[in-house]
């Protein structure tokens, strides 16, 4: 077929393409957005809310609108957390919710790069690889993994772990329990159901390390607490969490009483 015939049929070909799945925002589905931007155009974009501070200085909490000499929040001053510290990129709200509902349960994988950009965004430039032996993804139950089909914070783990060279350990920690959604209850309650949720595989050793938890969604730090007591328990020297979010803050009593109005489904 003569070169020039085939870059029209070629030409035709995409354009048929682009007819059939037009290259628009999965998130407003308004805007024009390439496969290359994880189908996210510039205006959802620019809605994204990153944490800024002044947050607390051990769990990243936001101090939203509050004028405050402390570093710590009412929080960790009742409840040591389990880890050293955690952070998040941005605030769990529209439209980074919406992609992290689609990505999790509708198996929306296109907005993975959009959510790990986000991450590596905040996250790599203060993570120095001489400082961290691991990147460790908060596991999934085998069941739900299985049900999804893959692990989000594993997926995550291995971009940033790419990004930083940090090395992934994914086969570090396994999680025992399948624990029921955790929506609806208050943090003294998470915390209680995420006892004995996790555990060391057999025959690793974490002895000495500092290691760098990841997950998609910090809420109450109830899960990355428990896998954090776990690892420190097991002799891990330090122990830090990332996230890609963070659950808009809640009404808590400083007691960390009070239900938390968590959207459906984190
Ligand atoms: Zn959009
Ligand atoms: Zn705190």
């Amino acid at each position: 077929m003569p070169h020039d015939l085939r870059r029209r049929l070629e030409a035709w070909a995409n354009a048929a393409l682009s007819l059939a799945y037009p290259e628009l925002c999965q998130l407003c589905e308004r805007e024009p957005a390439t496969p290359a931007r994880s189908y996210v155009c510039d205006a959802c974009r620019a809605k994204v809310r990153p944490v800024e501070p002044p947050f607390c200085s051990v769990c990243g909490r936001p101090f939203q609108g509050e004028v405050t000499t402390e570093s710590d929040c009412g929080h960790c001053r009742t409840t040591a957390p389990g880890f050293d510290w955690a952070r998040s990129a941005v605030l769990a709200v529209d439209p980074v919710l919406k992609a992290i509902h689609g990505y999790k349960y509708r198996r929306q994988l296109w907005f993975e790069g959009f959510l790990a950009e986000l991450l590596a965004a905040r996250a790599a430039p203060q993570l120095s690889r001489p400082d961290w032996d691991c990147c460790v993804p908060v596991p999934l139950h085998p069941l739900k993994e299985r049900e999804r089909g893959f692990n989000q914070a594993h997926r995550l783990a291995a971009r940033l772990s790419r990004l930083t060279d940090i090395p992934l350990e994914a086969r570090v920690l396994r999680r025992v329990v399948p624990t029921p959604s955790q929506t609806r209850l208050s943090r003294g309650e998470r915390i209680e159901n995420m006892r004995g949720a996790f555990a060391l595989r057999p025959r690793r050793s974490v002895k000495g390390w500092r290691v760098m938890l990841i997950d998609d969604v910090f809420t109450t730090g109830s899960t990355s607490g428990a896998c954090a007591r776990i690892l420190r328990q097991s002799g891990a020297a330090r122990v830090a969490v990332w996230t890609v979010a963070r659950a808009s803050d809640a009404p808590w009593g400083a007691d960390g009483s009070g239900s938390v109005p968590v959207p459906a489904g984190v």
